[in-house]
């Protein structure tokens, strides 16, 4: 495999990064990196390109995804690493899930439009068509109607969840979630479980559940984990010997996070790739 950091979170315009899958292995190049990610939200959809794309860059390209599970109001983000795209579980799940967030939208839509100019069609022109929408797509159209300043404004404001537009969407259980990317040959991750908001920090009986059920690692490195949570994660990983990783979750314009704030180290990789059965790395 390639030498250089290994950045194992990142998102094209195939859900809410703003670079095409193209386009964001030609940052990872720039930036330096030996191995990337792509993790888009319920979609794998930018594996193809990115595959071609790594081609004699001498970049590694780990084939992946960010799953949406969630437990009653709160979001839960499950990265999954080097499954088989095919897997009908895991395929049935997300084209629900890519479903639903459309419904969902178009409800939040519905509901700023009482009080805002903004239409359906608006949000769409922000989306690459068949990306996982979600509200940073709200956010970015939001942005060009002048009603915030940047993608985070909108999301501190309008796209609270407590501001009275928020909708939530369907999503599986995270027990469901690993399950699912193991049937499907693949490494279930969980990322920013240590964030400060409402968002991920499962109860421990729950993530004694989730090692139970075939977990295989945290995401310990990443911008929105608390130095408190990272020292209590960094301790449950090594009590149940769980995967380390570290990552930028780029999201190329849409979030202050650049490629290879943080990284893994190659000794964990290695254990996602041996434990992966679903695909391989592709080495360009
Ligand atoms: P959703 O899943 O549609 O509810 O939207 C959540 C997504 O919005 C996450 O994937 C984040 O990447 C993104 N997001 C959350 N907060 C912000 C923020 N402050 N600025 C930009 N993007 C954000
Ligand atoms: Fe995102
Ligand atoms: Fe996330
Ligand atoms: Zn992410």
């Amino acid at each position: 495999m390639s030498s250089g950091p290994i950045d194992l979170h990142t998102h094209s315009s195939v859900s809410d990064g703003t670079e095409t899958p193209r386009e964001l292995v030609d940052s990872a190049v720039r930036a330096g990196l030996g191995t990337v990610a792509l993790t888009d939200h319920d979609s794998t959809s930018g594996w193809a390109e990115a595959a071609e794309a790594v081609e004699g860059t001498g970049l590694t390209l780990i084939r992946g995804m960010e799953l949406s599970t969630r437990v009653g109001y709160n979001s839960v983000h499950m990265l999954a690493y080097l499954f088989d795209p095919a897997a009908p579980g895991l395929v049935r799940e997300t084209e629900r899930l890519r479903e639903d967030r459309l419904h969902r939208a178009e409800r939040m839509v519905a509901r700023i439009r009482a009080d805002y100019d903004l239409e359906w069609g608006d949000v769409l022109a922000q989306a690459t068509v068949g990306a996982t929408l979600g509200r940073p797509h709200i956010a970015d159209a939001l942005v060009a109607k002048g009603y915030a300043r940047d993608r985070s404004a909108a999301f501190a404001g309008i796209l609270h969840w407590r501001s009275g537009y928020y909708e939530p969407h369907e999503a599986p259980s995270p027990l469901t979630g690993v399950r699912l990317i193991r049937e499907a040959g693949g490494v279930p991750v969980l990322a920013h479980p240590a964030t400060r908001g409402r968002d991920a920090n499962l109860p421990m009986t729950d993530l004694l559940e989730l090692i139970e059920a075939g977990l295989g690692g945290v995401e310990v490195g990443h911008r929105e984990n608390t130095d408190a949570g990272r020292e209590f994660l960094r301790r449950l990983a090594r009590e149940h010997d769980l995967i380390m990783t570290g990552s930028s979750d780029y999201h190329g314009d849409g979030k202050p996070n650049r490629l290879g704030e943080n990284s893994t180290e190659p000794s964990q990789l290695a254990r996602i790739v041996e434990q992966a059965t679903g695909a391989a790395p592709v080495v360009g």
